[in-house]
């Protein structure tokens, strides 16, 4: 199925009633606060924000909203909508925009703006507020249902998002066609602060930030290197079924490296400053492709040799913004499920949809039901600027990319003018069981780095020919993925990913020596068990594991040290009491190996 129908978002009515929501809420402030100096007004994801600049109070403090303010302006609102006033749309000169808002400086600002790029300027008024706008709106303020919309929170935001403009007051709200979805989108939120990882990779010992470290560097505790280390387990026994082979490259290069890919300079503000040691430079690594291509380019390479799938699970650093960094979603420092696929043109269309079924199998197994990639394309006027200079290759990659997916029924959307400069991009984007979005992972299909690298190989008719290259990371980072997985299972982890699977715990400390000696048997059998030993009662410990939502828990007590067996309670509430040793070992290695999804 393809949704390359779908009207897009920009489009939509939703859009509309959005961006038409932050209008009004524009009009509501200046009834609050007739100074304020308005900046952008856009809709967003689920809602819409407005900036303002609230002028200074007696104190020379930049005023901010207060929370009562919400409530006020919310009711506001709802007076604005009952006066169903439509929004009309005028193109005004310059020289006339820059009158209506003389007062307005950011306006000012995006007026210069437009008349030096030459677009229209236009804006639209409801009731007595006119703002500076290109909509689309909708018809009048009544099309807005006035219980299906929140002002949500109130933000500090940089004018632009530069720390060298003023720091303006962001409102944040929400606005939905009816009631019951603002209910579902509410109740999906509080879902979400129940399933914060952050909250949740404090509470499971999963990771922890630390600021002598420094932003966006997460630290793994022992539990989140397990979740790592099966990730990669898996990644390894899917790739090396689909005939990868591994590799390990360092986390630095000289600059000429670098020199060659084009990360320097086109991609120098998002890298970490370079490292002089005895006349070179040395640069952090921002990607692993340039590594590979040179492990590629090492020996003359043959037809024989493609494809040829070099994997490694990358470490990369970033210098993301500091206000965009969020626990483990976005961060500095990052390991990739990378793989770069050398191929020969004919092979181009076979390697992306087994890349694709990677994909599939990864869904299926972590319960991923709702996805979509986004194939980004090149734009005519980009080309020789944003993107390599060849519209017949970007044309055929493009088409090539969209007939695998059609074929192996993928959910796609197309987008213009969003390609990476080397090819089309395909970005993935899930949804978590409680509906949230998150983009996991981007591939590429690359015929220019190749060449680049001087990379070649010698076909069947001995003629040296440049191979194309994916890009993959079905599995995003680490990072991300368990960012994700956190959110989607709540810390419930599958069997197979639980740190810890199976937690014993002695009845009394008469027990605790006969609980030992069964952890060390589970132990041997390569399941990840512990005794609780101490001195809390029963009760305080069996709390404590399913605070750590840990799958099994064994009670063992006289009856159990006199039959050699286990009582079994299970993360689900079901108890089994009387369980043979040889029993629940069999059975937790099946649910194990067979990576169910269930207990
Ligand atoms: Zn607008
Ligand atoms: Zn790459």
């Amino acid at each position: 199925m393809s949704d390359q129908n779908q009207q897009p978002y920009e489009l939509s009515d939703l859009y509309r009633i959005r961006h038409t929501a932050a209008h009004v809420l524009a009009q509501a402030v200046l009834a609050l606060y007739p100074a304020a100096k308005l900046a952008i007004g856009p809709p967003i994801d689920n809602g819409f924000y407005y900036d303002f600049d609230l002028g200074l109070d007696d104190d020379g403090r930049r005023r901010t909203f207060k929370p009562d303010d919400l409530p006020w302006l919310e009711k506001r609102m709802r007076q604005i909508i009952a006066g169903k006033h439509p929004l009309v749309y005028r193109e005004i000169s310059a020289a006339e925009a820059r009158q209506l808002f003389h007062d307005q400086p950011y306006k000012l600002e995006l007026i210069d703006e437009l008349s030096h790029s030459g677009e229209p300027i236009s804006t639209y008024r409801q009731d007595s507020f006119e703002d500076l706008c290109r909509g689309p709106h909708v018809a009048h303020t009544g099309q807005i249902a006035p219980d299906a919309f929140q002002l949500m929170s109130i933000a500090g935001a940089y004018w632009r998002g530069d720390e060298n403009r003023p720091m303006l007051q962001r409102i944040y709200g929400t606005a939905w066609p009816h009631k019951q979805e603002l209910k579902a989108h509410l109740h999906m939120l509080a879902e979400a602060r129940q399933r914060d990882h952050r909250k949740l990779g404090r509470e499971l010992e999963i990771f922890i930030l630390d600021d002598e470290i420094g932003p966006g560097l997460p630290l793994w505790l022992p539990n989140g290197n397990i979740l790592r280390e099966e990730l990669e387990r898996l990644a390894r026994e899917m790739e090396d079924a689909a005939g990868y082979v591994y590799v390990s490259t360092p986390h630095i290069a000289k600059e000429a490296l670098y020199l060659r890919s084009g990360h320097l300079p086109y991609y120098e503000d998002e890298m970490y400053a370079g490292m002089e040691r005895e006349g070179a430079t040395y640069y952090l690594k921002p990607m692993n492709c340039p590594f590979h291509h040179k492990i590629f380019g090492s020996k003359p390479r043959s037809y024989r040799d493609l494809p040829l799938r070099l994997s490694e699970y990358g470490t990369v650093y970033r210098y993301e913004q500091s206000g965009t960094l969020m626990g483990l979603l976005r961060v500095r420092g990052q390991t990739q499920n990378d793989a770069h696929i050398y191929c020969a043109e004919s092979q181009l269309a076979a390697e992306f949809s087994a890349v694709l079924a990677l994909y599939r199998h990864y869904f299926a197994l972590f319960g991923i039901d709702k996805y979509v990639m986004r194939l980004s394309k090149h734009s005519k006027a980009g080309l020789g600027k944003k993107y390599v200079d060849d519209e017949t290759m970007w044309l055929k990659m493009e088409d090539l990319i969209r007939q695998v997916m059609i074929s192996e029924n993928v959910p796609f959307v197309e987008a213009d003018d969003e390609a990476a400069f080397y090819g089309p991009k395909i970005d993935v984007q899930i949804w978590s069981a409680i509906g949230r979005e998150f983009s996991i992972a981007t591939n590429q299909v690359d015929f220019a780095q190749p060449a680049r690298f001087d990379l070649t190989f010698t076909n069947e008719q001995g003629v040296s020919e440049m191979p194309f290259c994916i890009h993959r990371a079905p599995l995003g980072s680490h990072e991300r993925f368990i960012g994700f997985l956190i959110e989607h299972y709540a810390g419930n982890f599958p069997v197979w990913l639980s740190p810890e699977q199976v937690r014993v715990i002695p009845i009394t400390d008469a027990h605790q020596a006969y609980a030992a000696e069964l952890t060390a048997q589970l132990r041997a059998t390569g399941i990840r068990a512990q005794a609780m030993v101490g001195s809390e009662r029963m009760n305080a410990k069996v709390r404590q594991a399913q605070q750590m939502k840990l799958p099994y828990m064994l009670i063992v007590g006289d009856q159990e040290m006199a039959d050699g067996t286990v009582s079994v309670r299970e993360r689900s509430g079901i108890q089994q009491q009387g369980v043979a040793v040889a029993a629940f070992v069999q059975h937790v290695k099946g649910v194990v190996d067979g990576r169910s999804p269930h207990l």
